[in-house]
């Protein structure tokens, strides 16, 4: 795969940003994620709980009017139907990275639609839902996007695969073709960008496969790339500081035991080992 464009993600480190001292909430950016419906309302709670914890200065949320309480620090807006999101959020001028898709489930598809025809030109992440109804509608997804699926859900927007191999060259071919960027999450998630690049991530364990574990990534992406970080760098960031947020839960508690949740506790580990 790659033309022999197939790198190793090394160096990490050198991809952070130092903040000013004098960064305030105004500076460090803001992010906006849409997400949830009825039964489902635990995506966006880790989603929004990631992007507390990946450095933005505002974490804001869309999500049906069901939205549980969520972490005091987001501000977060309800749609006024109950079950699932109808309508398209505002998007505040101040808002410079979105995410969307945690558990929004089918019925979100319209406010999704809609949603896509009105962005502004800031970084988007989509994910979950987002990706199964944009493979029903693979038009629609926007050049210069992000997209972060899992092989499933890559399956049903490029037909399944006999093979990850097989897979990843379905991957690369769309990254190009939509000019857009794929990430294929699983042990060592593939990043392929719309030129042709792909990494290929060393961080992560099996004791991540649980649920929720991807809904932090998208939180947590979402945060990086709204407080500026291009594109470029932000992906491979934020993919390698989840991997090792889960690699150091895996060394605390154990492949077994650890959850999703867990990830999101060890970030700040994460965060330290990498500055
Ligand atoms: P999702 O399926 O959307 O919840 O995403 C699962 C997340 O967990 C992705 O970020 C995967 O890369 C990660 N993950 C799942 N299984 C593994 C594994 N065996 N090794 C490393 N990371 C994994
Ligand atoms: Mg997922």
């Amino acid at each position: 795969v790659g033309d022999g464009n197939y790198q190793y993600l090394a160096d990490v480190h050198l991809l952070l940003n130092q903040p000013s001292r004098f960064a305030h909430k105004g500076t460090l950016g803001q992010a906006l994620l849409v997400g949830g419906s009825k039964g489902m309302t635990g995506a966006i709670d880790l989603a929004t709980k990631a992007a507390l914890r990946g450095g933005c200065g505002i974490v804001k949320v869309y999500g049906p009017g069901c939205t549980p309480d969520l972490p005091s620090e987001a501000l977060v807006q309800r749609d006024i139907n109950l079950e699932y999101i109808k309508q398209t959020p505002t998007i505040d001028a101040k808002t410079t990275a979105i995410g969307i898709g945690m558990g929004m489930s089918h019925n979100g598809q319209e406010a999704l639609l809609e949603f896509l025809s009105v962005l502004p030109p800031i970084p988007l992440v989509l994910d979950a839902d987002a990706l199964n109804i944009l493979a029903k509608h693979p038009e629609k997804i926007p050049t210069g996007a992000i997209l972060t699926p899992h092989p499933k859900e890559l399956d049903r927007i490029v037909g399944t695969s006999k093979s990850s191999f097989e897979r990843w060259e379905k991957a690369e071919k769309l990254a190009k073709k939509k000019g857009i960027y794929l990430i294929v999450k699983g042990a060592n998630t593939h990043i392929f960008f719309p030129d042709g690049k792909i990494l290929v991530n060393s961080s992560g364990n099996y004791g991540m496969a649980k649920g929720g574990s991807g809904d932090i990534l998208t939180g947590l992406l979402t945060a990086i790339l709204a407080q500026g970080y291009p594109i470029e760098k932000a992906l491979p960031l934020g993919v390698y500081l989840h991997g090792l947020a889960g690699d150091i839960a895996a060394e605390t508690l154990g492949h077994d035991a650890m959850n999703a949740g867990d990830i999101l506790t060890f970030l700040p580990d994460a965060w330290k080992l990498l500055r």
